[in-house]
């Protein structure tokens, strides 16, 4: 998480304020020293127990917590370095030190003031606050910090900071330097989520290319060329067809687990480079159709070869889903309806724009290989939300 200091100079602090932040500054020493002094003469001395014998030191009680802190993390250091280091000590002068949750930013009759615990008396109301001088680039911040509201008109706004979501404020000092008191705070920024949660990349499955992934901002895709598959499926095809007809039944299951493991070799080698081209492409989500519908699966196959190759297509989603984990993507489920008959430019929905393997648009003219442009129009669908696609 990114952060900043800002430094503000408190505005004419009255003489009765500076006397009693001189005063309290010397009880935040004092308490600091006291720890090491305890510490020093029993090691094995409890938290509560310090605080207890620091409460005599008149301080609020959220310094005590502070000097206590401090001066354990010295002790601890000092601990480990024994036979280099002196035994510390903390000079009168230090910075007094606040967590994040004790101090507090206002602005008040055209002041900015800040609210920390002193040692006067009573609780911390508005007439307690101190005025704090601030520039442009103090102000800048301190506005954001107030109002969540970025002065881009700036001249300290820079376009980087768009992608700030949130300041928090961190802990704070008030100390003395070069005749000044100041006060200066962390902020620190919480990012917004990155754009990159929102690209994608769509895969197309089918049969004369055997899968086709493309990203319609960069125009970029790959493909994986299914000849050699399609020979292969059409052995296969003719061969089960036979021992179909010879009821060998023996033969027909040899068969079919000998084609599987050719799917899943290639859909290994296909899910693996799906991945790789997303992350190429900077994506974080996979969108494929969801042909849970047995009706979109019959625009692929003849009947006789819907069983085994939905097989090795469900496989596919499953390798990708697997593969897309480990790579931190998501793959997400997308309306099918007439992803090949959308041009992926104007989105006009037209069949006799494709003819075989090339899409034409009658509307604004774009021409694209058939595949390639259904993989456009799957990446620019958005996801189906169900319970199996919970980052949808
Ligand atoms: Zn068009």
């Amino acid at each position: 998480m990114p952060t900043l200091s800002i430094k503000l100079p408190l505005f004419e602090p009255t003489k009765t304020k500076e006397e009693m932040y001189e005063t309290m500054r010397s009880r935040f020493s004092l308490a600091c020293n006291k720890v090491l002094e305890l510490k020093k003469d029993n090691p094995k001395l409890k938290k509560s127990e310090i605080d207890r014998l620091l409460s005599e030191i008149e301080l609020p009680s959220t310094l005590h917590q502070e000097a206590r802190k401090l001066a354990l993390s010295r002790y601890q250091d000092w601990k480990k370095n024994k036979k280099t280091k002196g035994f510390p000590s903390f000079k009168e002068k230090i910075s007094i030190l606040f967590n994040n949750q004790n101090w507090q930013l206002r602005f008040d009759n055209g002041y900015l003031k800040v609210g920390i615990p002193t040692v006067e008396e009573g609780n911390l109301t508005m007439d307690k606050y101190v005025p704090v001088k601030v520039n442009a680039y103090s102000l800048f911040w301190v506005n954001y910090y107030l109002t969540g509201e970025m002065d881009k008109e700036s001249k300290y706004f820079q376009s980087a900071f768009e992608e700030i979501s949130k300041a928090k404020k961190g802990s704070a000092q008030l100390y003395y330097k070069k005749e000044h008191w100041y006060f200066s705070f962390s902020l620190s920024f919480e990012l917004k989520e990155k754009n990159k949660a929102e690209k994608s990349i769509g895969v197309d499955r089918g049969l004369r290319l055997v899968a086709v992934a493309g990203n319609p901002e960069t125009g970029k895709y790959i493909t994986f060329n299914g000849k050699q598959m399609g020979h292969i499926r059409r052995k296969f095809s003719r061969l089960r067809h036979k021992l179909q007809k010879a009821k060998n039944t023996k033969a027909l299951k040899q068969l079919e687990d000998k084609e599987q493991r050719i799917n899943k070799y290639w859909n290994h080698v296909i899910s693996k480079r799906m991945v790789e081209f997303a992350l190429e492409c900077g994506a974080s989500m996979i969108k494929i159709e969801d042909l849970s519908g047995i009706r979109s699966m019959k625009k692929f196959w003849k009947r006789s070869d819907r069983n085994v190759n939905s097989w090795a297509f469900y496989d596919l989603e499953s390798k990708l889903t697997y593969k897309a984990m480990l790579a931190e993507l998501s793959v997400q489920k997308v309306n099918p309806y007439k992803t090949s008959q959308e041009c992926s430019k104007c989105h006009t929905i037209k069949k006799s724009n494709r003819r075989k393997d090339v899409y034409k648009c009658s509307s604004c003219g774009h021409k694209e290989n058939a595949d390639i442009n259904a993989s456009f129009n799957i990446a620019s669908r958005p996801s189906i939300v169900n319970e199996d696609n919970p980052a949808a």
